[in-house]
């Protein structure tokens, strides 16, 4: 049984051996790099970005879990098209209407519990790092000028179009594009330096002033943070063509070397079978729907909880569901934390357990494949509550299960993650629920009820056992 990622370059499921070379124990591996294309910094960041940051979050966790130690970059595109339009509207310095920004994308990256990564390269700060990419390119003949720009000829890279699968006959050589952004079957020259324009910021550099083109800021930022080929390379599925194709070329031209083994693409979030994005107005940012009362959690829990080789359409609908079953999660850890007997570990919780985390491995290990890894948790769930129903549950036995459970969680971030999940505190729930019983004892029932009340428009259910006052969640 081994880890299987399913890789765009290849098109087929290929066992995931970091480094190239297969070793015996995961332990023995260095550190797996991957590289994931970050926000470009003009604005909120969508929920269609986060299901694919959400993505690289669970990818780097479940690395982790499987025992690989991570050296992760998600870069920011400072610098662009866009960025430079947004400074300019305002009338402010490009870096402090970049900065405004990526502290907004860190605080909703916080937010979401999306881990940190290791390091997080500015493509303005990567400049020094494009001129040698260019320079090189320029001595193996790829590069050519045109009224100030360069462009890189994509005819004389013969592997052009492998990524993406083009058709070779598709390609226009000599035809020359400068945006950053354009359709597969419009395939031409693209540029890797601009030259100035008025009120564009510019760079000096041995080849004149200018400002970069997009892909080479990727391919720079790769090879500045870790010096050579790499093991995996993430994005949205828009970002294959031309993004990802023309880095292959920049940095394989460059250099003599693989730049990336797997290559892995998040297929997009919809919204009414459209890709949700900026330009066409159909989205939601992470505050719209925190507005609206949602939970961090909820669109953590809907983001991440299917595949991500799937299209997913977001509803408003879908959040709730997210809602119901996070609910569940959480009244079963209400439940197990009531426990009062004594006893030792039962074997069948061990074995239970032992299996549990075997199967989810091996759904994980298919290509991440979460709809399975879920399915065997919310399965686990449910044998645990059995044996709590017949009185087969111990205080040494929640002890062992809570162990799985942040096992399991340091993949998920879902399950202890409680920031702002329905509002709920538990402690000020007990406090009320304390209050609640004193008015009874004193038989002042109107403030007994307004208390439960009080819970319930909260969406919490008291219930009287035989132990005392419990309480769940409504579903
Ligand atoms: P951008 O800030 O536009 O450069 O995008 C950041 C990341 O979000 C890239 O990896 C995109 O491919 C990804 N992305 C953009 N729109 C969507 C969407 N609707 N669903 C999933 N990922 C998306
Ligand atoms: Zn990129």
């Amino acid at each position: 049984m081994a880890l299987r990622f399913y890789n765009t370059y290849s098109g087929v499921m290929e066992e995931f051996i970091p480094s190239g070379m297969k070793k015996d124990k995961i332990q023995d591996y260095p550190p797996v790099t991957i590289y994931s294309c970050g926000p470009t910094v003009y604005g909120y960041a969508h929920i269609g970005n986060f299901r694919t940051f959400i993505f690289n979050d669970l990818l780097r966790r479940y690395l982790k879990f499987r025992g690989y130690k991570v050296n992760h970059a998600m870069n920011i595109t400072d610098v662009d098209d866009k960025t430079i339009e947004g400074a300019n509207r305002e009338g402010i310095s490009l870096r402090d209407y970049t900065d405004r920004y990526i502290n907004i994308f860190f605080e909703d990256i916080d937010v979401l519990n999306i881990e940190r990564v290791e390091h997080n390269p500015r493509a303005t700060e990567s400049i020094n790092a494009m001129i040698e990419i260019i320079q090189r390119l320029q001595e193996r003949n790829f590069v050519y000028s045109r009224d100030g720009s360069l462009y890189f000829s994509i005819s004389k890279f013969h592997k052009y179009g492998m990524l993406s699968r083009l058709d070779r006959r598709q390609i226009r050589s000599g035809a020359r594009y400068d945006a950053d952004e354009y359709e597969k079957d419009d395939v031409r020259d693209f540029v890797l330096w601009k030259s100035p324009k008025n009120g564009e910021p510019f760079w000096e550099t041995p080849f004149g002033p200018g400002r970069p083109g997009w892909h080479i800021e990727c391919s720079a930022m790769v090879r500045q943070v870790f010096g050579g080929t790499i093991d995996i390379h993430t994005g949205g599925v828009d970002l294959v063509f031309p993004h990802h194709e023309n880095e292959i070329a920049q940095s394989e031209g460059a250099y003599d070397e693989k730049f990336v083994r797997y290559w892995i693409h998040v297929e997009h979030l919809l919204v009414d079978g459209a890709k949700m994005s900026k330009s066409k107005g159909n989205f939601y940012t992470l505050r719209d729907l925190l507005d609206k009362g949602y939970s961090p959690r909820a669109i953590r829990y809907l983001l991440l909880t299917s595949h991500y080789r799937k299209q997913l359409n977001f509803t408003l609908e879908g959040l709730k569901t997210a809602e119901n079953a996070l609910a569940r999660i959480d009244n079963f850890l209400v439940r197990i934390d009531d426990v009062k007997k004594n006893a030792e570990v039962d074997p069948a919780i061990r074995t239970l357990s032992q299996e549990f985390v075997v199967h989810f491995i091996e759904q994980m290990d298919d290509d991440l494949n979460i709809s399975g890894g879920l399915g065997e948790f919310f399965d686990y769930v449910h044998s645990i509550n059995s044996l709590i129903d017949e009185g087969r549950f111990s205080i040494a036995d929640r002890d062992f299960v809570m162990d799985i459970l942040r096992r399991i969680d340091s993949v998920f971030g879902f399950i202890f993650f409680k920031k702002a999940s329905h509002g709920i505190d538990a402690e000020r729930i007990q406090s009320l629920i304390d209050e609640r019983q004193k008015a009874r004892k004193e038989k002042d029932f109107v403030r007994a009820d307004r208390i439960r009340d009080e819970l319930l428009a909260g969406g919490i259910i008291l219930e009287d056992t035989r132990e005392g006052v419990r309480w769940k969640i409504r579903q």
